[in-house]
């Protein structure tokens, strides 16, 4: 295969002080740094793409990118699916609890219940005992969430590498660490088995590179060293009111939220055109073109969202190995699933109609098309307009969803600023005030053009 020059990276930006954004919202950290420094020496680009630990796991696999650096364990497993470099650091699993909680070994944890990560060894581990000492699991997709639910007293302990434990802890978690480190392991690189094999190499060389000019050590020192914890006071200095937050990530919320406009609205289009050529032929008198629509509404109808964004960016290219870009995916995800809603009431709205209507025109001579396109559909067009709009402001809520994919919309940008700030509660609620502006603006919008097409 022919060496590329820029490559796309998947990672995981909640999990300092491997990888996380910055307070200017770049990623930074030893992962970042390393990559950096090697691309640098290599002679190529890298493109980080910040979609969480699971979703990296998957692209990887699925031949999305092109590889991955995430705090990432080298297991056995592992090895069955990937490629890793040679190791960068190391790190064990410990256990950590709420300050206050009285827990503190394995012993403990009989009936409690414990948070973890998808994906993780930490979640591998937490499964391998959980029957030997009766605690039930829970799943998060990143590590504040799953830190949450325990300085929220929801869950007991939670399990985590003691490198990202302690960096937390110090950094203004509110947890401590009750076990010692255990399943010590290395961190690699890692690209899918058998791909990408000259970036695998690039990378073995850059690192050994900075390992011998004493670059690596360094970053190590800035992320683990006393200083690091700079980052508690920094956090500490800057504002944290609603109105801080916002002044401190306007560039990152703005490109989120121009991010869920565009996809809302490209996705918008084709899931209109979508639905009302289904809808269509679901009321032509055929039986093979209402099986059609029939078919399409309940397979695209029934599936979960969730379920048809992660098939369509991860599913879809394991089985073809082409890649398919996340806005992309994430516009077909939306056009199928709303088209699919909207194809119902277009078929509903049309069948609305008094059929005395369709009779009357064909009895004046109209062909089928003419009379549909001249007498019917007008009718149909303002039964359905309510629900158009509707449907539009479900679209718009349900971009969110893509954020399992990586899109950097205005719900992946708020788990990536909240990794940084730890201000769940003010953060969430600044998301949600922006989603319901963009709501109350396209409703106003529909609203407008709803009494021009009645006018
Ligand atoms: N080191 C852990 C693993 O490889 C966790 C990595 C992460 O959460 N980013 O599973």
């Amino acid at each position: 295969m022919l060496a590329k020059d820029t490559y796309n990276i998947a990672t995981d930006v909640t999990f300092p002080p491997f990888v996380y954004a910055n307070d200017k919202n770049e990623y930074v950290g030893i992962d970042i740094d390393l990559m950096n420094e090697i691309a640098k020496e290599e002679g190529f680009k890298v493109n980080i793409k910040p979609i969480g630990f699971n979703a990296a796991l998957q692209s990887v696999t699925s031949g999305q990118v092109d590889g991955m650096i995430a705090g990432m364990t080298i297991t056995d497993e592992r090895k069955q699916k990937f490629d890793f470099s040679s190791p960068y650091y190391s790190s064990g699993i410990v256990m950590a609890v709420s300050p206050k909680s009285n827990i503190d070994s394995l012993k403990d944890l009989r009936g409690k219940k414990v948070a973890v990560k998808t994906g993780t060894s930490g979640a591998d581990y937490a499964n391998s005992i959980k029957d030997k000492y009766g605690f039930k699991v829970v799943t998060f997709d990143d590590s504040d969430n799953m830190y949450n639910d325990v300085e929220n007293h929801n869950s007991d302990a939670c399990f985590e590498d003691d490198a990202v434990m302690n960096y937390g802890i110090k950094t203004g978690l509110d947890l401590k660490v009750v076990t010692k480190p255990v399943n010590n392991a290395n961190y690699g690189f890692a690209v899918k088995k058998g791909e990408n094999q000259e970036l695998l190499h690039k990378f073995n060389k850059g690192l050994a590179k900075l390992k011998a000019n004493g670059k690596y050590q360094q970053i190590i020192d800035k992320y683990t060293g006393a200083k690091a914890t700079s980052r508690k006071l920094a956090a500490q200095k800057n504002n944290h009111t609603i109105l801080g937050i916002i002044k401190e990530n306007k560039g990152a919320i703005l490109t989120g939220v121009i991010e869920t406009i565009k996809l809302t609205v490209v996705s918008i289009i084709f899931a209109t055109i979508f639905g009302i050529v289904i809808g269509l032929l679901g009321v032509i008198p055929n039986k093979i073109s209402q099986a059609i629509s029939v078919f399409v509404i309940y397979v695209f109808r029934g599936l979960p969202l969730l379920v048809l964004a992660l098939f369509i960016y991860n599913g879809i290219p394991s089985l073809t190995g082409t890649k398919i870009p996340a806005f992309v995916a994430g516009v077909i995800t939306l056009a199928l699933n709303e088209g699919a809603y909207i194809a119902a009431f277009v078929k509903g709205g049309i069948e609305a109609v008094d059929k005395g209507q369709m009779e009357a025109a064909r009895s004046l001579g109209l062909p089928f098309s003419k009379s549909m396109i001249k007498i019917i559909l007008p009718q149909g067009m303002k039964i359905m307009i309510p629900s158009f709009i509707n449907q539009f402001i479900i679209t718009l809520k349900d971009t969110s969803i893509l954020s399992i994919i990586g899109i950097l919309e205005l719900t992946q940008t708020g788990k990536i600023i909240i990794a940084r700030n730890l201000e769940g509660f003010r953060m969430w609620a600044i998301v949600a005030v922006i989603y319901l502006a963009l709501i109350t603006i396209l409703t106003l919008l529909s609203k407008w053009i709803e009494r021009r097409i009645k006018a």
